[in-house]
């Protein structure tokens, strides 16, 4: 099943009005990209973004959400807000979050379950961390991120489900995985989802992250379960991105 690339930007806490409006200047001046290319700034400048890229083809991610639909929830932020924003993706399980910000298994899963029902669509973080791996639990670790999430919106939501499997220790630390370490994975959460559903498993997108760089990213789309990628600080420079944009085909 051939399945469209996303690539998507994380730009993390960063940037200033100035700094992205000459960055999504830059995306836009690009031409012809056969993936989905998202971009995903903080929470002040979604509008701003939103109304930069108009009709153009970048697509608009927000970096997280609450899990309750609306009420006294001071500085949260519902799904239904960011749909009337424009947004279409949402980063959740980043491990970020999942570390600094001690987000349970059960509390990414509550908020897949309020995007869906905003009609928004989940990025789902998964990955192990340098411990975990070296311990031999690198598909139990993603296999019990994605498990808990299907436990509250049961498989066929996967249908509208994006997965970045990020391994903690190549996120920001310019230590990528190599394509066959990120194909390994990819094709063993694919087979876990077959467990399930076969239509699910072939038409989900999985999409790598970590230390993704323009000069690493071909090896890596050239794996048949890597759909894309999440890319961190290498989306804050517009020709890089760009750059992987093309590689990615
Ligand atoms: C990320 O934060 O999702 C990420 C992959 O970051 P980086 O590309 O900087 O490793």
């Amino acid at each position: 099943m051939t399945r469209q690339k996303i690539v998507a930007g994380n730009w993390k806490m960063n940037g200033s009005k100035e700094s992205i409006l000459s960055l999504v200047n830059g995306l836009l001046e690009m031409k012809n990209a056969n993936s989905e290319v998202v971009v995903s700034p903080s929470f002040p400048y979604l509008s701003m973004v939103s109304e930069l890229i108009g009709e153009s083809d970048l697509v608009l991610a927000a970096q997280n959400v609450s899990d309750k639909e609306q009420g006294a929830h001071t500085g949260e932020v519902s799904a239904l807000m960011l749909s009337e924003l424009g947004v279409k993706y949402v980063l959740i399980g980043h491990s970020e979050r999942r570390s600094l910000y001690a987000e349970t298994d059960a509390f990414i899963a509550s908020k897949a379950k309020a995007l869906l029902a905003a009609g928004l669509t989940p990025m789902l973080c998964i990955g192990e961390t340098l411990q975990e791996r070296e311990a031999e639990q690198t598909f139990a670790v993603c296999i019990r991120q994605i498990q808990a999430v299907i436990d509250v919106i049961g498989i066929d939501a996967f249908n509208n489900v994006v997965i970045a499997y990020e391994p903690v220790w190549a996120i920001g630390t310019g230590l990528s995985a190599s394509a066959d370490q990120a194909q390994e994975v990819h094709q063993e959460i694919r087979a876990f989802l077959a467990q399930s559903s076969l239509s699910v498993s072939q038409k989900v997108q999985i999409l790598y992250g970590g230390s993704v760089k323009a000069s690493t990213s071909a090896a890596l789309f050239e794996m048949p379960d890597v759909d894309g990628a999440l890319v961190g600080g290498a989306s804050l420079d517009a020709k890089e991105f760009i750059a992987i944009v093309k590689a990615a085909g």
